[in-house]
């Protein structure tokens, strides 16, 4: 039977690697790619201007790549309980694609679609391929227990065998007998989002760093697997937070929206690792990937994973509650100009290094202000271009000392931290160009530079710039303390691995078992 086909994009916001694209085109003969514009994910106070930007630039991309196929993007705006149903009657529907989303809000909007798609006689297919493994089956491998530190990751990954490898973007070959139907009245129906449609003051925005896109996502990467030396020798702890242009690949917001398929980024690294001496997980590019799927995988195993409260493996802290202090962190007005220096950055372009989200996150958790860990992680949803449901939870809770890392003595300092890479404060002086005339002895302490100094870099602390709103010294050592506390409290089996109901290691052999086996007949 030819089938009438909606392929539902969501994040998977590419033509590469995309199984479930492909699913789609198999005995269709009207195809239908689709991006809803859903209030719940975009809204105003969950999206900054720069990921809606990102977002905008992406459709914009895949809407381009499609035509190219003599087919569109068809953007519709509203719930996806509300206009699926309206769509398959309206395009006479017999078969939905799309590819798989562990997020808890895209399971539950899942079922309901798939419900209302029998409803309407819908086939549905979705295919994993927005991480490298079926993170069901990785829990799977582990006994139905959820790993909860990277080397057992590792353990578990080796017994499944490497990723999948990635499947090429559909054909004009491959299209030749699928039709769109593209009218003058769907154009204006199904356009792309404009910059405005959020609601976005959109007078001052920034310079745009990193466009979203397919096509942008595949250029970065291969101008960096061109750099075959950097890449066989990259180890993420000797990257630098504080560079005046980014020390790693920053291809994490192409991860995020799908441009770029995680298996494809994966396999290229392979390629460019073959033969030559190359760094391991968990500092190289290829551990760097499977950080994100040790994320995914606790994010997939544990209940309430974005919560401190109901989340069996967090520790509980009694975070104080500080909007003051809260708001001077998100307004980069702390007063130290490392952490503000960053702040800065990442409102501006988006995009900030992993150890200076380190140092943010510490400084506002454990480190110095003492506050909840999903405030954090509200902003940084909000602000970062890569913004991630499981891994943005993930990292904040390892740095806040909750999950996964517990070694809440080891305190990030806010002066010497960032003064380790940039002796002259040049990162602070880019994006704090207020303070730019401070001489290097003062840059990260400009408080303590004399009156005389300050009058000379035009730059008055506590006028022109804030005083510290916290003693580093004083405070992160009572913090210490109050960790201690926390830590003393947690129950015995905190950091035991939440189970699976129905997690039950699989008969069948892994992959290496059979390789074993295969070798040894030989
Ligand atoms: P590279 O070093 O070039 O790494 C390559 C890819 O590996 C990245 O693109 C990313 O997909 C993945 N990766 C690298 N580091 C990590 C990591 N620690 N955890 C998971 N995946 C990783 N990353 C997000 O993509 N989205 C988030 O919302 C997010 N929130 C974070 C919050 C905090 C508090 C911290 C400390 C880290 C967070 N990270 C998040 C992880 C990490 O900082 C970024 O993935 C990384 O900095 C992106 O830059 P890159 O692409 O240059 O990374």
């Amino acid at each position: 039977m030819a089938h009438s086909c909606i392929h539902w994009f969501r994040k998977g916001l590419r033509l590469h690697d995309n199984p479930a694209l492909m699913a789609a085109l198999r005995d269709c003969k009207e195809l239908y790619p689709v991006f809803i514009l859903d209030p719940y994910l975009y809204n105003k106070a969950s999206v900054g201007i720069n990921r809606w930007r990102f977002l905008v630039g992406t459709l914009k991309d895949l809407d381009n790549s499609l035509r190219k196929l003599n087919s569109r993007l068809f953007v519709v705006r509203g719930k996806p309980e509300d206009v699926f149903p309206k769509l398959f009657n309206k395009w006479k529907v017999t078969k939905l694609t799309y590819e798989y989303d562990t997020e808890p809000y895209s399971l539950s909007r899942d079922k309901t679609v798939t419900t209302l798609a029998k409803e309407h006689g819908v086939d549905v297919i979705y295919k994993i391929s927005h991480t490298l493994y079926d993170i069901e089956r990785v829990i799977e491998e582990n006994n139905g227990k959820t790993p909860l530190t990277y080397v057992k990751m590792q353990a578990i990954l080796k017994s499944l065998g490497p990723p999948k490898k990635p499947i090429p973007a559909p054909t004009v070959e491959d299209m030749e007998d699928v039709k769109t139907a593209s009218s003058e009245k769907h154009e204006k129906e199904h356009e792309l989002p404009t910059l405005e449609e959020l609601g976005h003051d959109t007078t001052d925005v920034f310079e745009e760093k990193f466009p979203g896109g397919e096509q942008e996502a595949l250029r970065r990467l291969d101008e960096h697997m061109q750099r075959t030396g950097w890449v066989c020798s990259f180890e993420k702890p000797q990257t630098s937070p504080n560079s005046l242009s980014p020390s790693t690949t920053v291809l994490s917001p192409y991860v995020t929206f799908g441009c770029l398929s995680a298996r494809t980024f994966w396999w290229r690294l392979t390629e460019v690792y073959q033969g030559k001496k190359h760094s391991d997980p968990p500092v190289s590019l290829h551990g760097q990937l499977l950080w994100r799927e040790f994320f995914y995988t606790a994010s997939v195993g544990i209940p309430n994973f974005n919560k401190m409260e109901g989340n069996s493996v967090c520790t509980q802290v009694d975070w104080d509650t500080n909007p003051e202090y809260l708001a001077a962190w998100r307004e980069a007005r702390t007063g130290f100009p490392y952490i503000d220096a960053i702040m800065t950055q990442l409102r501006q372009e988006g995009w900030i290094h992993h150890l200076a989200r380190h140092s943010v996150a510490c400084f506002l958790t454990r480190g110095d202000l003492y506050i909840n860990w999903e405030e954090g992680q509200k902003v940084f949803e909000e602000l970062l271009l890569d913004g991630d449901w499981a891994l943005n939870a993930g990292n904040w809770q390892w740095l806040s000392a909750s999950t996964f890392f517990h070694q809440f003595f080891r305190v990030y300092s806010p002066v010497a931290f960032g003064k380790k890479t940039d002796k002259n404060g040049d990162y602070i002086k880019k994006y704090l160009p207020f303070l730019k005339k401070f001489p290097a002895a003062y840059i990260y302490e400009p408080w303590k530079a004399p009156r005389s100094v300050q009058e000379a870099a035009g730059c008055i602390v506590g006028k022109d710039y804030p005083r510290p709103i916290v003693e580093h010294e004083v405070i992160s050592k009572k913090n210490i303390q109050r960790m201690k506390a926390a830590y003393a409290k947690r129950s015995a089996n905190a950091s035991e691995s939440p189970s699976k109901k129905q997690g039950v290691k699989r008969k069948q052999p892994a992959i290496t078992d059979v390789m074993k086996k295969k070798e040894k007949k030989k």
